[in-house]
């Protein structure tokens, strides 16, 4: 085979892609490891997917996701000009470091800014967060600047902030709650934290639905700050990839302008707005989630878990006895899959997505079944 490796660009070559949680085909697998929701998408959205499946999957879907955007609009109170929908929110967050992140010029790259930080280049976010921030940092050649979190994932105390935290970043990305810690934040001090920062703000709110309050009023209130949805986790509909952003309509606009034109799928269409017309079963899903995160924490608890508490779909355990990545290893054998992230500050965790009553019960068992073992 002839070798085509040097004609990628130096940049390419080195990337480390994102790793995504496996999607293994195991019959009969316990899946915990992606925080897919257990429940299904409501019938109706299922009636309007079989509904669309005809010839006019020949035809280009809408270009701006319009319908789903005005029912968007009127479902946060505010204007469909302050919205935009996406592959799934991933295909937003790379669309706004490439908005808002000036590449790093090539005397940045060679040092020869005087050690000076230029934060035109910068995409900040916090450590432990979503893992996708550095890759898409370094896919678009900026620089990723992570600032590490306090004590049980709190945001960093003022020494921190004061020594690390760049408040020119060109662009900065708030897992909120924080994932893969479950830990959620106050409104008042993400809007303290926004309040104080003069670039661009992403509030990464996939696990909104799960926890006990949401800052999207910071979209519509700070010009600098967007908030990140998606129908993937609370809306059972990863499969069909579907997100958007709320905030202001320049911001908006710039990534309306470097998007594909028709970035989402017409059946992800569909099945969104099929969704927003069926909002009491997803609040009865939401409302389950919650009730077996909390009972599966005491559970874990009593079991000699470390357990965070989560204002998300997952839980974020320390494990008694054996390395976390035994305990993986442990559970996978017993056809049960969570996440373990190699990072230096996760390594000692496992995150666990809450699944439905049944698959927590067979998880617990077979951590107990572990423990006897050990
Ligand atoms: C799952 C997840 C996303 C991505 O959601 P999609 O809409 O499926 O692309 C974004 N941010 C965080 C923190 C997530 O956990």
């Amino acid at each position: 085979m002839k070798r085509a490796g040097h004609l990628v660009r130096p940049l390419v070559r080195k990337l480390q892609a994102y790793i995504p949680g496996e999607q293994p085909r195991i019959r009969g697998l316990i899946k915990l490891n992606t925080n897919e929701n257990p429940y299904p998408p409501s019938p109706r959205v299922l009636k309007a997917l079989g509904g669309a499946l005809d010839g006019r999957l020949r035809l280009y879907p809408n270009p701006t996701a319009q319908n789903l955007r005005e029912a968007l609009a009127r479902c946060h109170g505010c204007e469909p000009r302050n919205v935009i929908v996406g592959n799934g929110s991933d295909e937003l967050l790379a669309l706004a470091v490439r908005a808002f992140v000036e590449p790093k010029s090539d005397e940045a790259a060679r040092g020869e800014m005087g050690g000076r930080r230029d934060s035109r280049f910068v995409v900040q976010y916090f450590t432990p967060s979503y893992s996708l921030y550095p890759v898409l940092a370094a896919t678009h050649g900026a620089r990723a600047l992570g600032v590490p979190l306090g004590g049980d994932f709190a945001l960093p105390g003022p020494s921190v902030m004061r020594n690390h935290w760049d408040r020119d970043a060109a662009l900065t990305f708030v897992t909120t709650p924080n994932a893969p810690s479950g830990r959620g934040y106050r409104t008042t001090e993400l809007e303290r934290l926004c309040e104080r920062q003069r670039g661009v703000i992403i509030l990464d709110e996939a696990y909104a639905d799960f926890a006990a309050e949401n800052a999207l009023a910071l979209g519509l209130k700070l010009p600098h700050v967007l908030v990140a949805r998606t129908f993937s986790k609370g809306y059972s509909l990863c499969f069909q990839r579907v997100g958007y952003f709320i905030g202001n309509p320049e911001l908006i606009a710039a990534l309306d302008k470097i998007r594909d034109s028709y970035n989402v799928n017409g059946l992800g269409q569909i099945a969104a707005e099929a969704t927003l017309e069926d909002r009491g079963y997803y609040e009865a899903n939401f409302k389950k989630v919650i009730a077996t995160r909390e009972r599966t924490a005491k559970e874990l608890e009593r079991a000699g878990f470390q357990v965070y508490p989560s204002q998300a779909n997952f839980l974020f355990v320390r494990p008694p006895i054996l390395e976390a990545k035994e305990w993986l290893e442990e559970l996978r054998k017993r056809k049960i899959l969570v996440r373990w992230f190699s990072s230096e500050e996760c390594r000692a965790f496992l995150r666990i997505t809450i699944g439905t009553d049944e698959q927590m019960d067979q998880l617990l068992a077979a951590t107990r079944r572990i423990l006897a073992r050990v």
